[in-house]
This record gives C-alpha cells, sequence and structure tokens, in this order.
C-alpha cells in the first residue's frame, strides 16, 4: 500500500525511516517544495533497506501520490525573528492552501494525517480547505504526549509503557491535559499499583512527571533545534493503525462536534482508528479537575482556530 508523505524534512523523514523499518506500507512517496532535499532523504532511506524491510521508498510530485491510502503532512515554515504566533499560523495555513487540493486532487480516497503544528489548528484548517468528513482528517494531537507520559510512568514503576493505560487529552500544547484519575495498569489504578511496587506516585514525583511531559519539546529543542524521532516512531505506528484495520485507540486530534461543551474544536480524545480514519470517539472518564483543564484546553484551542482567515 502507498502512504505519501508531504514535507521530507526532519519529521517527514524520520517518519518515513521508522516505516521502512517497520515495514509499514510497501512504498512511500516524499513530496517537498524542496525536490532536491526530498530525493535526497528518499535515497538515504533506501540505503538502510537492506538492514530493514523491502519498502519502497522515492521522491516523487503530488501526481505520484495516486492511490496513496494514507498521505501524512508535515509539511511547514519556521518562525521568523519578531513574527507573532498567528503570523506563522497564517503562512502555514497558506501553505495548507496549495498542498491539501493538490493532494485531494491526486489521491481523493486518502487519509490524511496532519503532524505540521501548531497541530490542532492545522487540523481544524485542513478540515476546513478539504470539506471532508472530519474523521478522515486525523491530526496526530497527543500521541506523542501520551508516549512520553507512559514512558516517564514506566521509568518510575519500572514496568513496560506498554503495560500502561493512560492519556494525555487537549491540546498537543501547554494547556493539554494529563488524565491521573483513570490511569491504570495491571488491573490496578495507578496510584494502587505505584504502591503495590513499592515506588509510590507521591506529589513530588506526579509534579516531576507532568513537568517531564509538559516541557519535553522545550528541552529537546533547547538541545538539538528539533523534535523528530518520537513523532516519527509514533506518525509510523499511526499509519500501520489505519492501512492494517487496527481499531487501535490513539489520542489524535480531529474536529470534533462537541468537546466539553465546545463546538467543532479539534483536540485529542481518544479515539478508535481505523482504515477510514477516526471510527469511535470516547468519551473520556475524568475527575472534576479535569474535566475543567480539558473544558479550558478546548476554548484557547477553540479562539485560535477561529482567529485563522482562510
Ligand atoms: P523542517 O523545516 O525540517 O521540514 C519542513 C519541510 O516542509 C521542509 O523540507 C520544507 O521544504 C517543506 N515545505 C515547506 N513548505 C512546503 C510546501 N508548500 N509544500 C511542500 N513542502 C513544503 O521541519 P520539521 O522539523 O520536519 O517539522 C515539520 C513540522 O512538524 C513543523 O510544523 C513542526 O513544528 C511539526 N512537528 C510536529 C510534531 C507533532 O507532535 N505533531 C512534533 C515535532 C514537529
Amino acid at each position: 500500500m502507498k502512504i505519501g508523505i508531504i514535507g521530507a524534512g526532519q519529521v517527514g523523514s524520520s517518519a518515513a525511516f521508522a516505516m521502512m523499518l517497520n515495514a509499514v506500507g510497501t512504498e512511500i512517496v516524499l513530496v517537498d517544495l524542496n525536490a532536491a532535499a526530498a530525493a535526497a532523504q528518499a535515497m538515504d532511506i533506501v540505503h538502510g533497506v537492506p538492514f530493514g524491510s523491502q519498502v519502497l521508498v522515492r521522491a516523487g510530485d503530488y501526481a505520484d501520490l495516486a492511490g496513496a491510502a494514507v498521505v501524512v503532512v508535515s509539511a511547514g515554515v519556521n518562525q521568523k525573528p519578531g513574527e507573532t504566533r498567528l503570523q506563522l499560523l497564517e503562512r502555514n495555513a497558506a501553505v495548507f492552501k496549495t498542498v491539501i487540493p493538490q493532494v485531494l486532487a491526486a489521491a481523493p480516497e486518502a487519509i490524511l494525517v496532519i503532524a505540521t503544528n501548531p497541530v490542532d489548528i492545522m487540523t481544524s484548517v485542513a478540515t476546513r480547505i478539504s470539506g471532508l468528513a472530519p474523521t478522515r482528517i486525523v491530526g496526530s494531537g497527543t500521541i506523542l504526549d501520551t508516549a512520553r507520559y507512559r514512558s516517564l510512568l514506566s521509568a518510575h514503576l519500572r514496568i513496560a509503557p506498554q503495560s500502561i493505560h493512560a492519556y494525555v487529552l487537549g491540546e498537543h500544547g501547554d494547556s493539554e491535559v494529563l488524565i491521573w484519575s483513570s490511569a491504570d495498569a495491571a488491573t490496578m489504578p495507578i496510584e494502587v499499583f505505584s504502591r503495590h511496587v513499592g515506588r509510590p506516585l507521591t506529589k513530588e514525583a506526579r509534579e516531576a512527571i507532568d513537568d517531564g511531559v509538559r516541557n519535553a519539546a522545550y528541552k529537546i529543542i533547547g538541545g538539538k533545534g528539533a523534535t523528530h524521532y518520537g513523532i516519527g516512531a509514533g506518525l509510523s505506528r499511526l499509519v500501520r493503525a489505519i492501512l492494517s484495520d487496527e481499531h487501535r485507540v490513539f489520542t489524535v486530534s480531529t474536529v470534533t462536534p462537541d468537546a466539553e461543551g465546545i463546538t467543532d474544536v479539534a483536540l485529542s480524545l481518544p479515539r478508535v482508528v481505523a482504515r477510514d480514519g477516526v471510527a469511535v470517539t470516547i468519551p473520556p472518564r475524568l475527575d472534576d479537575n479535569e474535566r475543567r483543564a480539558l473544558r479550558r484546553s478546548a476554548e484557547i484551542l477553540k479562539a485560535a482556530q477561529d482567529a485563522i482567515s482562510l
């Protein structure tokens, strides 16, 4: 099955590399404004095929996306000195105005996976531009934040992250909400489990985990300028779930008719992902504080989404 990736920068190329290693799809087409860079990324990844999986990786143009089942959009522009966040958003919206119609002209049946930041707002922009059902436009949302949360819980509790059910919801960004009240492992609420294994989740431990999740991107960007391996692995896993019709739960972002009373806002909730995109959205079980925080995150996103003129 063919996968398209628009924007073969650090995120797009890391996603393609992870897909090649994990045998996700049979063909990956990299499309970028900078065709020479896309060709170089494809060539570099092809040289990993003898050590990885037999996936055809190549650079191409929009026409080469014909028949793609999934197209990942990780194209974006960077903030210029003196530029406001809203101006950056308007420029990324302009990128999507050129990219999304060309993708859909070539691959009208494709599920779109949006990674460009701010990802919730760009998911809303892609939905508005495309006119498609919101369930077909899947923002990567808080899949990375949820992975970071599980990684930090895993290190604290000394169990595999795959054995932990814990979610980050709302914005992929500052107002995101770590859900503690329903986190669990091995049938036990996570607090009970933590005491059982002799590694209690004290107030300090929880604050350190919250800080580690919320500020991970700032720390990584401070150290090396960008984050791309974690999201690359996450995009690869998400695309595999779509291609294989897995009905697997991810905290992805889609335009949601009603999120805590806020209408038509793109944000992350637990959602069942399958061949057609989002199959089911799960209303999360939350305590009062988490519910208030999720509503606030939805309000922040709604205001930003409404400020974008298309
Ligand atoms: P990058 O600058 O390395 O790559 C962006 C690529 O987009 C460049 O190769 C550029 O040529 C291309 N591009 C720009 N305009 C284009 C257009 N009109 N058509 C086709 N290609 C175009 O940036 P990156 O580090 O790969 O990050 C890409 C995006 O992913 C950013 O918005 C970043 O913030 C976001 N990101 C998201 C997550 C997440 O969790 N969703 C995590 C990390 C980064």
